[in-house]
């Protein structure tokens, strides 16, 4: 494997695959039954059984499964959407899916969440349900969140797609939300390829949830009877099998991710134009990606272009979702509009961030970055 080893180049991610999950997608593949079959159920029954929840149903993407909740929760047309503007666009275009208003509230500096104070000041009388988001994989202001949800009679889908694995107070991300999201790109803590899961604890919604994945079928009767206007939002077996791998090594793929972030913490430490991700109170954080912010005398863009030479990529994260073109053109956002996740947004900058990253590869980041650093700040004159 070319990404393990010292002196090869620096990627942004890289999945953490074991003979394990070759032998478990091989098996899918020589007992003929691609989709429909036991991995797909297994790899449900760990996510529930690791979250604690009831129902565990798993789907083709995390953008599916926020879909499926929206859906689920009969959230359309004259509808408001509460949600963060920083996160990944996802986040925000499931409830476009289905002509319900998205209303963006402004985050907090502390974990990158939607802040509740924003949350409730944005509320009107046909807000429906909050969207927070578990940014880079620490924990939002989830338990304030949830609160205010239920005395004011909102629903909450947790978007947990950046989250598995993180502890917020004993409780594992993913189990907050009257549905709670997963995702599974190849640059998640666990992957399937493609793939997602929503989770709830209500027998009704998960009945729903699962009939939408499956062309809106009936689970009571024959195949092909249909009682909605459902997807084909299933996952395959070959992705569920590679999921069931991830999870039976679980504990593993989480301590050799937490041993390379202490490494950068370690090496990163005393740079003091750097500010190093830190987990929210109360949680212990599976990061997702490992993601600094620098100070404002440094030019980022100009910084990312210096590491980029010297062959260590990075990458801007995230956009803010109400400047990205589409919401700006459909909806006149303009810079200013959501000044503490713009500010965010303009000094963060996620570092090559993988499992088996060796102590000399995260050296190399470290090195380069401290002398990129000055470099990156005198061409921005201050
Ligand atoms: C990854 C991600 C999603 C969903 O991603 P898919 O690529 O559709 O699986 C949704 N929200 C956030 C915040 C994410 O990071």
């Amino acid at each position: 494997m070319t990404n393990g080893a010292d002196g090869s180049p620096l990627t942004l991610a890289f999945p953490d695959i074991s003979d394990l999950e070759i032998e478990l997608v091989s098996d899918v593949l020589r007992s003929g039954t691609l989709a429909l079959g036991p991995f797909a159920q297994e790899f449900e029954q760990r996510i529930a059984d690791l979250t604690g929840r009831k129902f565990a149903i798993s789907c083709s993407s995390g953008t599916a499964g926020l879909h499926l909740a929206i859906r689920a929760l009969d959230i359309g047309e004259g509808d408001d959407v509460i949600t963060t503007p920083f996160s990944f666009v996802a986040s925000a275009n499931c409830a476009l899916y289905e002509r319900a208003n998205v209303v963006f509230a402004d985050i907090e500096e502390e974990t990158l969440g939607i802040d509740p104070d924003q949350v409730a000041a944005r509320a009107t009388d046909a807000t429906r349900a909050v969207i927070p988001v578990d940014v880079f994989g620490n924990a939002c202001q989830i338990e304030r969140l949830q609160d205010l949800a239920s005395d004011r009679g909102w629903r909450m889908i947790e978007d947990s797609c950046e989250g598995l694995g993180t502890i917020s107070n004993g409780r594992q991300l993913g189990s907050f939300g009257d549905i709670s999201v997963f995702a599974f790109y190849p640059n998640k803590q666990i992957t399937t390829g493609e793939g997602g899961m929503v989770l709830t604890d209500d027998p009704a919604l998960a009945e729903t949830l699962w009939s939408l994945r499956n062309q809106g079928r009936d689970s009571d009767t024959t195949w092909l009877r249909h009682i909605d206007l459902g997807y084909n939002y299933r996952l395959d077996e070959l992705s569920a099998a590679l999921g069931v791998a991830q999870l039976r090594r679980f504990d593993e793929l989480v301590e050799r991710r937490s041993r390379v972030a202490g490494l950068y913490d370690e090496a990163l430490g005393g740079i003091g134009w750097i500010t190093l991700p830190h987990a929210a109170p109360a949680a212990t954080v599976n990061w997702f990606v490992y993601v600094i912010q620098v100070d404002p005398g440094i030019d980022r863009d100009e910084l990312a272009r210096l590491l980029a030479k010297s062959g260590v990529p990075t990458r801007p994260y995230f956009s803010t979702i109400h400047l990205q073109p589409y919401y700006r053109s459909r909806f006149g956002y303009k810079p200013g509009d959501f000044p503490v996740a713009e500010r965010v947004a303009s000094r963060t900058l996620a570092l090559p961030f993988w499992n088996a990253m060796t102590e000399s590869q995260v050296g190399r980041v470290a090195d380069a970055l401290r002398t990129a650093g000055p470099a990156a700040a005198a061409s921005n004159g201050s």
